[in-house]
């Protein structure tokens, strides 16, 4: 297993984490900037932040800071009512691999969605088994586009609480599944993305990591879990303020030779969002070093 507490060569930041300092929103190019002074050598940006910024804009700005990224937020969100709705998913998950591959990303981070209409408080229906058959056929199709762009797949499972709006998807078995059918010959361009916030309390965990391999750990994502958690969303916490032991699973990951960044994603209305930007990613880094 790797030393990280000598240095943070292997932090990248999910840009989440300082989208907001002191409870203002902060652009992707600041973000960046921030990143590259502290010597940070990777980011996973999000797509709405990208957007924002300008894709371009982006794209110079990464490459001349030599950063690399370690995946891309998000694609996903494929279940729908209808073919209307299945055909806008379609597209925009296209347009997410290439905006993924003009940046360089190393993957593209899968939230596949759940019932229709959930996250805006009005689920459709009820039927969560139809909605994960619409997500394996949503990644089967894009499986396809993503390979001739060259653009790895990371199916992100997400903690059961999200089941109903965010992620049908909640444990790394089912995540697996999915792997294991669409690509029973491990090319290497589908996996998984592990990130401890939500699968820390699986006790298949373990278990499942070693199943998934080195071709299928293609994300490691790290945050805390607090006690108590006061939202849902946005009260993840800095590693090593709560009750995830986070090294014993980046263990079982490096054991099968995962070897890439430990890309810290942490949302938080109430504390981290509310501090200076600056403040945050040294925070990030001092306990990238102690509690990851
Ligand atoms: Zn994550």
């Amino acid at each position: 297993m790797r030393d990280f507490s000598q240095d943070h060569d292997w932090l990248s930041i999910n840009t989440a984490t300082v989208r907001k300092s002191r409870g203002q929103e902060l652009p992707l190019t600041e973000i960046i900037e921030a990143c590259a002074r502290r010597g940070i050598r990777a980011i996973s940006p999000w797509r709405d932040q990208v957007a924002a910024a300008g894709l371009g804009t982006i794209s110079r700005l990464v490459k001349a800071h030599g950063l690399a990224l370690s995946g891309y937020c998000r694609g996903g969100m494929f279940p729908a009512t209808d073919a209307a709705g299945l055909q806008a998913a379609r597209d925009d998950n296209r347009r997410a691999v290439d905006e993924a591959a003009e940046l360089g990303a190393p993957c593209l981070v899968l939230v596949v969605g759940a019932l229709p209409g959930a996250l805006q408080g009005k689920p459709a229906h009820k039927d969560l088994a139809f909605a994960r058959t619409q997500v394996r056929d949503g990644i089967a199709e894009l499986l396809e586009y993503a390979r001739q762009a060259n653009m790895p797949l990371a199916i992100e499972p997400l903690h059961p609480m999200y089941a109903a709006d965010r992620a049908c998807i909640n444990t790394m078995e089912q995540a697996l599944d999915v792997c294991d059918e669409l690509d029973p010959s491990r090319k290497g361009d589908l996996g998984v993305a592990v990130d401890v916030y939500h699968v820390w309390w699986d006790p298949k965990l373990r278990a499942q990591i070693e199943r998934a391999g080195r071709e299928r750990l293609l994300a490691f994502h790290v945050c805390d879990w607090l006690t108590p958690t006061t939202d849902l969303l946005n009260d993840r916490g800095m590693m090593g303020d709560g009750v995830i032991d986070i090294p014993r699973i980046r263990g079982w990951v490096e054991a099968q030779g995962f070897a890439g960044y430990s890309e810290v994603e942490i949302f938080s209305t109430g504390n981290w969002w509310q501090r200076d930007a600056g403040d945050t990613l040294a925070a990030c880094i001092e306990r990238h070093r102690s509690a990851v």
